[in-house]
Formats: structure tokens, sequence, C-alpha cells
């Protein structure tokens, strides 16, 4: 069994998928041809925002935001502590310092009160200029925007949504990608939406900040693309992986209505079973389902079992952003995250994508509950 299985995947859109790569060698242009503008229209609707610019993976997509931020020495940035290592390194690739943030005990996601705190400390000890806040939709689940983007408002911050997980989610049907000023995705293959390689996107209704983008993602262009007016980095996103991101894409609302129906068959067949938590989606959120994460103390004992059964599942995450050797430095500016340390202490991930088969549904069932389906 897989945990996710995208081998499954490219046998169901293997037609598709192989007819538009053909394309791309049969025309020859790799780099910016024609399909990375069409992905990039494409994507821009799916998500309701006015600009959709594509790089080579999510981590870049987020360096790019703190670029045309001017993120840097002397600046703080808030990020949540209980997330992918890559939402704090692009703050300390920049020289800027991350600010964590502890969790929501249900949600998982950024804690709105601990922000709000946060940023107010920073701002009383008036060492670091608070410059941006970066949200991260955990394991598909929209972060608490409504009350985010009021604290971004109140202290007048940018907000950035990193959406690398949280891709296809949504809240009362606004869509993942299109909360805060600039938002950021991932194609890393075992995101939402992946494709056969690396590769990112920014999302924003700002015609300045895109043109921006676009300059930044390819050295730091002028009008002429030989006259250089800033300096920038060297981000595209290859043709061929736009190409196989349209097939993706067209498929991705009949994947993402499959993923939910297997994360209710979980939620079934799991809730109120006493060792164990399921994941808690609040009453007008849609989860993308990047990662089916449940709670438990008897984590090791139960993951123990799935290994026997060999059923895969992975602790994400495990250590904390403020538990990571390369940040220890900043201990003592930090805060204190005692729900993030028990989450990275308790949670572990199910085999979770739209193609599971109902025969190995029914084992993982089994094997954690001692019942068949
Ligand atoms: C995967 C991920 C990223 C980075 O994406 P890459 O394409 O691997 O660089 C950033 N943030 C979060 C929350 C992620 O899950």
């Amino acid at each position: 069994m897989q945990f996710i299985d995208l081998k499954a995947q490219y046998q169901h859109l293997k037609h598709n998928i192989d007819q538009n790569i053909q394309t791309v060698l049969d025309h020859g242009k790799y780099i910016m041809g024609p399909e990375v503008a069409v992905f990039e229209q494409k994507l821009a609707d799916y998500v309701g925002v006015k600009h959709a610019i594509s790089c080579a993976n999510g981590t870049d997509a987020l360096q790019l935001c703190m670029m045309l931020l001017d993120v840097k020495p002397g600046d703080a940035v808030f990020c949540p502590t209980f997330t992918f290592f890559a939402t704090a390194e692009i703050i300390g690739f920049a020289g800027a310092t991350p600010i964590f943030v502890d969790s929501d005990e249900r949600t998982f996601n950024i804690s709105p009160e601990d922000l709000d705190r946060q940023i107010a400390q920073v701002l009383s000890k008036g060492k670091l200029k608070p410059k941006a806040i970066i949200t991260v939709d955990l394991f598909g689940l929209p972060a608490d925007y409504k009350a985010l983007e009021k604290i971004a408002e109140k202290y007048n911050i940018p907000l950035i949504e990193d959406a690398a997980q949280g891709f296809g989610g949504d809240i009362n049907g606004k869509k993942a990608g299109s909360f805060g000023t600039l938002a950021t995705t991932s194609f890393f293959p075992a995101k939402p939406l992946g494709c056969y390689g690396d590769g990112g996107a920014i999302f924003t209704d700002d015609d300045d900040y895109a043109n921006m983008l676009r300059s930044l993602r390819v050295h730091g262009k002028g009008a002429d693309k030989y006259d250089n007016i800033r300096i920038g980095i060297n981000s595209r996103l290859d043709t061929i992986q736009a190409a196989i991101l349209i097939a993706k894409l067209d498929a991705f609302p009949t994947e993402l209505a499959a993923r939910n129906q297997l994360a209710t068959a979980y939620a079934s067949a799991l809730g109120g079973k006493n060792n164990l938590n399921i994941p808690y989606v609040p009453k007008d959120y849609l989860s993308s389902w990047a990662q089916y994460t449940v709670v438990s103390d008897d984590r090791d004992d139960i993951m123990t079992a799935l290994k026997a059964a060999n059923i895969p599942s992975v602790i994400y995450y495990g250590t904390c952003m403020h538990q990571q050797t390369v940040f220890k430095y900043l201990a003592d500016q930090q805060g204190h995250y005692p729900v993030s340390e028990k989450l990275a202490k308790t949670v572990f991930s199910l085999p979770m994508h739209p193609y599971m088969q109902e025969a190995e549904f029914n084992q993982i069932i089994h094997a954690l509950t001692g019942k068949s389906k």
C-alpha cells in the first residue's frame, strides 16, 4: 500500500498527461513555453485571483514574497512553529528573525490569539520591526482567515498565505490561495496538486506585485530582458511541468471530492474511538486533505501495529520550528508553545489520496480498530 499513490493517479490520467508532454517535446520551448502562461491563467481562474505567477518550487514562491516585501535584517516575520521547515527557512534566508506562534488545539493551524500576543510583544520590546505574517493551511485546512486578516489589518502588516498544503481547500467557497496580500503554493509531487518534479506559484490581486514577481523570478528583468532592473533569482516553472499540471488541474476537482469522501469514511470508521482523535474541520471550511492527521497518546503503539500490517503512516511533524537546531539561538526571544509541542508528540498521518481502493481502506480500519468495516 502506498501512503500517496502517485502511480495509480498516473494510470488514471496517463492519456492526457502523455499527450501534453509530447506537445512540449514537439514544439521544444522548454523554458517559459506557451503551457506556462496557459497554466497560470487556469490556476488564477481556479483560485479566483487576478494573477498566478508560477515559479520553481513552493520554497522559492515564499522567498520571492520576502524579496518583494523587502524583508531584511532587523525585521520580524511571524509564522507558526508547527509547520514544514521551508515556511521558517525563507525568513532566516532573508536575514530576518522568525517569530514563532503556537497552534490552535483543534485545527492545528496558527493561533490568532497567540499571533496577536507575539506581535504586541515584538512591538513593546522595540528591537525588531514587524514586517509580515506567514500563515499555513496545515494538512489542507485553511487557517482562520477571518481572525488572521483582522490582526494583519490591526497592525498594518501584510499577510502571506502559505497554501502549499491547502491548495483546493476553501472557506465558504473562497479558495485557499486567495487569502492575505499574497499567497503561495507548491506543486511538489505529494502535494494536493503535484507535478512530476518541483514547481510552485504565487497568487495576488495586486498588478504591481504581479509585475514585480514576474521580474524577480527571472533575474530581475526589465521590459527588455537583457536590461536587469533589480536583483532577482532564476526560478521558473519548467514548460513540461506546466503541461503536466494542466492535465492534473483538469482532474483536480474530481480528486478533491474523492479525498473528501475518504476523509468522511475515515471519520465515520474512526470517530469516537477513545485513543484516537480524528481531524476537526470547522463549519463552512473545506480541507484539501494534504494529510489525514490524527492525534493519539498511543502513537508509537498504533504506528507499530500499522507497520506490522504493512500500512504506511508518517509523523508530520515531530519537531517544531522553535526546536530546530538552527533556530535554537532564538530561544530566549521566543515564547512558549505548549500546544505545538504536544502535537509534535502525538500526531501521525494515515494514507490519503484520491485513488485508494476499498480493500486498502478496509485493511487500514481493521488494523486500527480490530474491526472489519
Ligand atoms: C511543501 C511545503 C513548502 C515548500 O514547497 P517546496 O515546493 O517543496 O519547496 C512550503 N510550505 C509548506 C507548508 C509545505 O508543506
